[in-house]
């Protein structure tokens, strides 16, 4: 199985555009040791010809065109990209669905409640639909296992298990639409096994951890969320009022944080993804960077790329 990591920093990006919290202000500056990321963006595939992406990034189009296995190979209209697996509705997982949209075939995994809010509420999506086939929805249900498969039925050597975790459908979605909907099925991690048995997790918005630790214990590529350091950070930079953890994100530090529950997971290798552009763990000369790289874990960056 081949993984790549076409975008590193959760919404926003790194540096983010109206955001001069002392990471970005500093980037700018040109005096910050680390590097910018795009929106956070994965590809996997079994045989490195087909690739599916987990979630679509805002940051899409540029992604695509840093990658080159993911570029046309034969004719005036192709792609390698067979579809994309939704983890939930947030606008960074799916904004990039937009830019799929010049009438080529391809599917979208997601569960009824993010296709209905996709495609009932917001009718930009009706792009998608503009030929048939075109868009191929999917739908997907935590705990019952696929097969990746392409819009023309080729199946990928792929086993992808949809794992609940709570959360709330976004902002965006009306309280009708809200109400309608069966709210277990609003944020998911994915688990992607190949034929050998090689495992990864995918865990961009992680609210607590206990419930999945056997299955990080046997997994050998965790990707976990990695958005905030502390739980106040938004409301120190002043962002926000909302804690890292009423968003849906366990922060890395702290007591009951990622770092310190994570600690007994040896087996995968261990790398924060979707990380916030406030998050000092960018800063390659910071404390809590050395912290985490002193734990045995790495970070995500745009273009990393692994076989398992
Ligand atoms: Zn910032």
């Amino acid at each position: 199985m081949y993984v790549k990591i076409l975008g590193a920093a959760a919404g926003g990006g790194f540096p983010q555009w109206n955001c001069a919290c002392d990471n970005c202000a500093r980037f700018r500056a040109g005096n910050f040791r680390g590097k910018a990321r795009t929106q956070s963006q994965v590809a996997v595939s079994s045989d490195g010809r087909l690739w599916f992406l987990l979630n679509a990034s805002p940051d899409l189009r540029v992604q695509i065109e840093a990658t080159p296995e993911l570029h046309p190979r034969r004719g005036l209209r192709d792609t390698p990209i067979a579809g994309v697996i939704l983890t939930s509705a947030e606008v960074d997982h799916v904004a990039g669905l937009l830019h799929l949209r010049e009438f080529q075939p391809f599917r979208i995994y997601a569960t009824p409640s993010v296709r209905e809010i996709l495609t009932r509420d917001n009718s930009l999506f009706k792009m998608l639909e503009r030929n048939t086939p075109q868009a191929v929805w999917t739908d997907i249900q935590p705990g019952c296992c696929f097969a990746p498969a392409s819009a023309e039925g080729k199946v990928q050597e792929l086993r992808c298990e949809p794992i609940r975790v709570a959360g709330d459908f976004p902002h965006y979605v009306s309280p009708e639409r809200r109400a309608a909907l069966p709210d277990d099925a609003a944020v998911l991690g994915l688990a992607i096994n190949n034929t050998q048995g090689a495992c990864m997790i995918y865990m961009p918005g992680m609210p607590q951890v206990k419930e999945f630790l056997p299955r990080f214990h046997d997994c050998d590529l965790l990707l976990a969320d990695g958005t905030f350091w502390t739980d106040d950070e938004l409301q120190r930079v002043g962002a926000s009022s909302k804690t890292a953890r009423e968003i849906g994100h366990l922060p890395i530090s702290g007591k009951d944080g990622s770092l310190s529950q994570l600690a007994e997971v040896r087996r995968p290798r261990k790398m924060f993804v979707h990380i916030n552009n406030t998050n000092p763990i960018l800063d390659e000369g910071s404390e809590a960077h050395a912290a985490v790289r002193n734990a045995g874990w790495e970070l995500a960056e745009d273009g990393w790329e692994c076989r398992l």
